[in-house]
């Protein structure tokens, strides 16, 4: 099945990659987990083998690859069992750059992009608030012009890398009579006077900083407006495809990670005198987690071979996250399970999975919220369209 999606070289990426993140990551990976920092020294080991590049045009020093190195940039990093780690890789490339790499200005490529390509700079998305996640035209956070300036003031929550970054992209609204229609986009220097930002205690995670961050007159230059005024809200919803099938392919990637740990342990485990891979009850349950990881993978596949060709992929985007992220849930409780024990204990894989997989169906969209989406295409017919046109 792969064959269909994955040349050889996208095979040999993948071998090359997985000895990288076991030779340099596996091994700080408890650290990293109990400090809640992950050392800075990865970001730039990161940026020489050109992995924060993949997606980026190779004028801004990028590799300008097709979706599906990115597809195994996401695996391989689910399967060395750290979401928190994960997490801050995939929020810097493809939450943040992305914004950079479409809406950037000329001099913000080149003081922001050509950075992070390299691992000099890291960078955080900065949409949910305290008063407001789900409901994205109510954030209160806003930007006024003044002269060649604007002027942020606000708060955001939540934010992936907001305490170890260098820079933000920034969602706030530039006229608040507008709703929706009145969001911008701002890259914002970390360095700005007036920002503070506090680390969160998680559930899981627990590698990543998720920040909340305070903008108490917060001057940028005007031309760090990204695109143009008051789109802010079509850039947001264009990303989003891309984010939400990122989610649904980590989901499926932890969840086969948790089947094959679960897989080898249950073959070497014996209760009653037999393995307990020999009990009825478990391979059918087995079998069953599987062809339901299996379905969400290929599907997810099939998703990101069309966002590759172009496509506006936003209801199967939207379906990826809200099928995968469950599946990965109930995956990786069952798959805990099998453990027994030790599936509780921390020496083994399964309980950090559990916790960092309760994520999926909250981060990114709800479930709650994918499910509108999906019930206003589905029911209401109504057709969401790309809402954007980029000027090159
Ligand atoms: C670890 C972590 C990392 C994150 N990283 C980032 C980041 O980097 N950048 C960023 O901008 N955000 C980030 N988020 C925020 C995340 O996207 C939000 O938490 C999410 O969108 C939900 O918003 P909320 O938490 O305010 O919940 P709320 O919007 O308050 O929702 C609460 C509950 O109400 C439900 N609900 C709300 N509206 C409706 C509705 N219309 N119909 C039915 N049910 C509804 C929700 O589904 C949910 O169950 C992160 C969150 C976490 C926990």
């Amino acid at each position: 099945m792969e064959s269909m999606y994955f040349t050889e070289e996208h095979q040999l990426f993948r071998e090359s990659l997985r000895e990288f993140l076991n030779k340099e990551v596996v091994p700080h990976i408890e650290k990293w987990e109990s400090s809640g920092t992950i050392d800075r020294f990865i970001w730039k080991k990161f940026g020489e083998m050109g992995y924060f590049g993949l997606a980026t045009p190779e004028e801004n020093g990028g590799l300008a690859l097709d979706l599906f190195y990115t597809i195994i940039l996401l695996e391989e990093l689910q399967k060395i069992n750290s979401g928190g780690f994960a997490a801050a890789i995939w929020a810097h490339v493809y939450l943040a750059m992305t914004h950079l790499n479409k809406e950037g200005s000329d001099a913000i490529k080149k003081d922001y992009l050509e950075p992070s390509v390299l691992g000099d700079k890291i960078g955080c998305l900065c949409i949910s608030e305290p008063f407001g996640g789900s409901d994205v035209a109510g954030m209160r956070t806003a930007a006024v012009k003044k002269g060649d300036s604007y002027i942020i003031n606000g708060s955001k929550t939540f934010i992936t890398n907001g305490v170890y970054c260098d820079y933000m992209v920034v969602a706030a609204k530039t006229n608040t009579e507008l709703g929706n229609k009145g969001i911008s986009i701002f890259l914002v220097d970390k360095n700005t006077p007036g920002i503070s930002a506090s680390k969160l205690n998680k559930l899981g995670w627990r590698a990543s900083d998720t920040a909340e961050i305070a903008f108490d007159n917060v001057e940028i230059p005007a031309s760090n407006l990204m695109g143009e005024e008051n789109k802010g809200f079509p850039y947001i919803m264009e990303h989003f495809a891309l984010e939400r099938l990122i989610m649904g392919v980590n989901a499926h990637a932890r969840a086969e990670f948790a089947l094959d740990y679960a897989q080898k342990y249950m073959s070497e485990r014996t209760a009653f005198g037999v393995e307990i891979n020999k009990f009825q009850a478990l391979r059918h349950r087995f079998v069953d987690l599987y062809a339901d990881m299996e379905l969400c993978k290929v599907y997810n596949y099939s998703v990101a071979y069309r966002l590759n060709k172009g496509e506006y992929v936003v209801k199967e985007a939207t379906i990826s996250k809200l099928k995968s992220t469950k599946m990965a849930d109930e995956v990786i409780y069952d798959c805990l399970q099998f453990l027994g024990g030790y599936g509780y204990m921390e020496d083994y894989p399964m309980a950090r999975l559990l916790r960092d997989s309760r994520l999926g169906p909250i981060g990114g969209g709800t479930s709650e919220i994918l499910r509108e989406i999906l019930a206003k295409i589905l029911v209401d017919k109504k057709e969401y369209k790309s809402a954007i046109s980029y000027k090159k």
